[in-house]
């Protein structure tokens, strides 16, 4: 599968914390990301991770067009309900694509569990 992570400056380190507990999951996968949360993760864990431009550069408009050309099976967004974000029309419209492509999308650590789960019993 072809999976996109991407997270949000304030959940970055969740990113990491689940990254780490899946690493033998997601090492089965071929892994996508937008520039920081891809650096960062690799940092931490040593996947191999195919990094976009940043998300406020356009590292989301990026994985959205991935999406929008059905190269992306799944998406983890840790995204950060809290926070004002300057490319929210970005974030609004990964969303939105991911939902019309009805792509598998968990948006906080409870739900992106239940999904890494899910892929550690199919091949
Ligand atoms: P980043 O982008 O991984 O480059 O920080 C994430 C985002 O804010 O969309």
């Amino acid at each position: 599968m072809n999976i996109a992570l991407i997270a949000h400056d304030k959940n970055k380190q969740d990113m990491i914390s689940l990254c780490k507990e899946y690493k033998d999951v997601l090492a089965k996968h071929v892994l996508y990301a937008t520039g920081t949360t891809g650096l960062m993760v690799m940092g931490a864990t040593g996947l191999d991770i195919n990094r976009m431009k940043s998300g406020p550069l356009g590292g989301d408009q990026q994985i959205g067009s991935m999406v929008a050309e059905g190269k992306l099976d799944m998406i983890i967004f840790l995204r950060d309900p809290l926070t004002a974000q300057p490319h929210e029309p970005d974030v609004s419209a990964l969303l939105r694509l991911s939902d019309v492509m009805s792509i598998p999308l968990a948006t906080n650590v409870a739900s992106a569990k239940i999904m890494l789960d899910y892929l550690k019993n199919i091949k």
